[in-house]
């Protein structure tokens, strides 16, 4: 199977670097407990970049899930297409003095082997509906 990818998120976002990949729903351990079906593929792209003064890392995820409505309880097809912007600091001192800014801040801390496929599951997770249901109405045909 394929190797997880990593990167050096401090670098990687002060070089400006790209990454982009697709991975099975199926590599997620975590989404297994939401998802009726792991048929299907996440797509991922990272850019480094700079905004604010800060280092950052921009991830883009879009996939398409199997979830229970929770209405009809039939399976439904939920579109995810999500994007999230990363500052990415030294270290956790640096990391404190921003939360202290922006206590709502998604920040990362600067590793030498980030884990591209937990951020991009993480970031799935985070975008998942409160309520799974089918948009614009159950019973409808597709
Ligand atoms: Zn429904």
């Amino acid at each position: 199977m394929s190797a997880r990818p990593k990167l050096d998120s401090l670098r990687f976002a002060r070089a400006g670097d790209e990454l982009s990949g697709e991975v099975r729903l199926a590599e997620f351990e975590r989404l297994a407990d939401v998802l009726l079906s792991d048929a299907g593929v996440v797509s991922y792209r990272l850019r480094g970049g700079m905004a604010g003064g800060r280092p950052v890392i921009r991830l883009e995820v879009a996939t398409v899930l199997t979830l229970r409505c929770q209405i009809c309880l039939e399976p439904y097809r939920q579109e995810m297409d999500v994007a999230q912007v990363f500052p990415v600091a030294r270290n956790e001192a640096e990391l404190a003095l921003w939360e202290r800014d922006d206590p709502l801040l998604d920040a990362l801390v600067a590793e030498p082997e980030l884990d591209v496929l937990t951020l991009v599951e993480d970031e799935i997770l985070l975008g998942l509906p409160v309520t799974p249901r089918h948009e614009g109405g159950c019973g409808r045909v597709g």
